[in-house]
């Protein structure tokens, strides 16, 4: 195994036990993948991002086809599908979150833009946050839904269920993932207050000035 596996089988257990610690994922659901040069690794299904080992985590080739560990996530498709439109993402956290995953029950969203650019943390991290149409577990359509924006978004929200967020390492895809949740949370807290968001105008000094959100990931 390459010194480049250990460490990233080493940092998915770190970051999912993180993410566990602080309550952004429950019982069994929420998975976390790494993207290597020759396929990638992906938490197991049924299995808590509190309690992983690293020699246990699902190794899958190039292809998709899963060679050592334990079997994959059951929503290893969405990683897939996520990683086939994003060459250059390294890394992808799905969450049930609370707030984003509430945000993503509510009916007359924005289809296109589901959490307005509440801050400008948010708009450089997640840019325009898509909303995924719902699809029952494992249906295979919500793949293709998931291709036809991920080329153009590093991040998805899929309705009635939560975040797929991508990114250039662990570290990037995480820290994402996390302001989704705390923006969702705004979102929610603000739901009866007038409320400004950032406009074009705000959002264009922020491309220019830092590059389009998640453009390297
Ligand atoms: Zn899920």
């Amino acid at each position: 195994m390459s010194p480049a596996e250990i460490e990233a089988r080493d940092a998915i257990c770190r970051a999912a036990l993180s993410l566990f610690d602080r309550g952004l994922t429950a019982g069994s659901s929420g998975n976390v993948s790494v993207r290597l040069d020759d396929g990638w690794l992906i938490t197991p299904t049924n299995s808590s991002l509190g309690r992983l080992d690293p020699a246990r985590l699902s190794r899958l080739d190039a292809s998709g086809r899963h060679v050592s560990g334990d079997p994959p996530s059951k929503e290893v498709f969405l990683h897939e599908a996520m990683y086939a439109e994003r060459p250059r993402s390294r890394a992808i956290v799905h969450l049930h979150s609370t707030y984003a995953a509430a945000v993503s029950c509510m009916d007359g969203l924005d289809c296109d833009s589901c959490i307005p650019p509440l801050t400008p943390y948010f708009a450089m991290k997640i840019g325009r946050l898509p909303l995924v149409p719902y699809h029952r577990p494992g249906d295979r359509r919500l793949a293709e839904a998931i291709r036809a924006r991920a080329c153009r978004h590093c991040a998805v929200l899929l309705a009635n269920h939560g975040p797929v967020v991508a990114g250039a390492s662990l570290e990037a895809a995480v820290n994402a993932a996390e302001e989704l949740e705390e923006t969702a949370k705004l979102f929610l807290l603000l739901r009866a207050v007038p409320t400004r968001v950032l406009g074009d105008a705000d959002l264009a000094e922020l491309d220019a000035t830092f590059g389009p959100a998640g453009a390297d990931g």
